[in-house]
């Protein structure tokens, strides 16, 4: 399989391996398409999607040619594309599992947006259909990219400012979220699971470390027309190793964009944390000043340069599946009002 890889990418004229997009919504037409004609070391070739009337513009506007469009019924076909190295699952989340599956029956290396799915099992059965097929899942996670964010991690776990005593983090607005958004069906829960997943990504790599315990309350319901299946903010409060406390917050009707270390010799943050573009930041040492990078086409970059070097993915599957474990776990805990481990 491997063998069959690296003959497949070395054949390839200018050495880019070829990206399918799956579902063109928002994300993928707004943010991943425009990346990718920015990226070294990918393409866009493909792209799947139930809207038909969607297809000219995407041909079009990025050439994209009539054997690389596919439907949800004949994806599976995409087994017999030679053009597409990867399958980019940009879909509702209850649908990341079943398309990501798929993929790897296709033989394609695969992206999955965040959160990786709703549900631990669902994780398992992806990780291991992508063991199966000897490919590569990786997970949309586009700050593991930004030097903003990065100088977090390096702050906290080079202890640059002495240990970490509390770790805070909250991302949420004023949202009228896409209505599967607001689906427990689709979503598999509200803000948490599209924004607060930010917050605990954020806490776990400033600190080098995993969560241990976890409390959580719902915050107040105004909107019970909006809200009806899922949580409108939700607070929690994670448990780290050596007494470490993480306070963390989402919303999507609150406005709110940080992620703060308090540590022995100071106060290391990002007032502006989360978002595409527009990061700001500051340590002890004064405002932390860092070039603008395009975060999605650095990130698909970088998945795609460690698939061509065989090595670990930055943002692996493993992670993705780990965070999902916490979200499970916070709403565990704000259900039950309990302590758990
Ligand atoms: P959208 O609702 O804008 O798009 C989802 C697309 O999925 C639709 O346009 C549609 O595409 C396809 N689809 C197929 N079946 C359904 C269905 N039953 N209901 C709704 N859509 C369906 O969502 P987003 O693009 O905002 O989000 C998609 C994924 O990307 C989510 O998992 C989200 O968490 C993630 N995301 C990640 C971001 C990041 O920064 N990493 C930012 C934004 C989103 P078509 O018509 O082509 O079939």
């Amino acid at each position: 399989n491997e063998q069959s890889n690296k003959t497949k990418m070395a054949n390839r004229k200018d050495g880019k391996l070829g990206i399918a997009l799956v579902g063109l919504g928002n994300y993928a037409t707004n943010q991943l398409a425009p990346a990718l004609q920015q990226t070294e070391h990918c393409t866009l070739a493909g792209i799947v999607t139930g809207t038909p009337s969607k297809i000219p513009v995407w041909k079009e506007r990025y050439g994209i040619v009539d054997k690389n469009i596919y439907n949800y019924d004949n994806y599976d076909s995409i087994k017999d594309n030679p053009d597409i190295d990867i399958i980019y699952v940009v879909l509702p989340n209850s649908m990341h599992a079943e398309y990501t599956i798929r993929g790897f029956e296709a033989g394609k290396h695969v992206i999955c947006e965040k959160p990786m799915a709703i549900t631990v099992e669902e994780c398992d059965g992806m990780i291991a259909a992508a063991k199966k097929a000897n490919r590569d899942l990786s997970i949309g996670y586009r700050l593991h990219f930004d030097p903003y964010n990065l100088e977090m991690v390096r702050s906290g776990t080079k202890k640059i400012y002495g240990e970490i005593k509390k770790i805070s983090g909250g991302f949420g607005f004023r949202a009228n979220p896409s209505q599967w958004r607001l689906t427990q069906k689709y979503a598999g829960g509200g803000p948490l699971m599209d924004l607060g997943i930010y917050v605990i990504q954020g806490m776990c790599y400033t600190t080098g470390m995993e969560p241990l315990a976890v409390t959580a309350q719902e915050g107040e319901k105004t909107d019970f027309e909006r809200f009806r299946e899922v949580e409108q903010s939700l607070t929690w409060q994670f448990e780290f190793p050596g007494g470490i406390t993480g306070e963390g917050r989402t919303s999507y009707n609150d406005g709110m964009n940080f992620l703060k270390a308090e540590a022995e010799k100071g106060v290391f943050e990002l007032t502006s944390a989360f978002n595409y573009t527009g990061q700001r930041g500051s340590t002890p040492d004064g405002p932390m000043n860092f070039p603008r990078v395009n975060q999605q086409a650095k990130q698909m970059d970088g998945i795609v340069l460690a698939i061509k070097n065989n090595k670990p993915s930055i943002v692996p599957s493993e992670m993705g599946r780990r965070d999902v474990k916490y979200l499970q776990a916070v709403y565990e805990a704000m259900r039950t009002g309990k302590r758990i481990e």
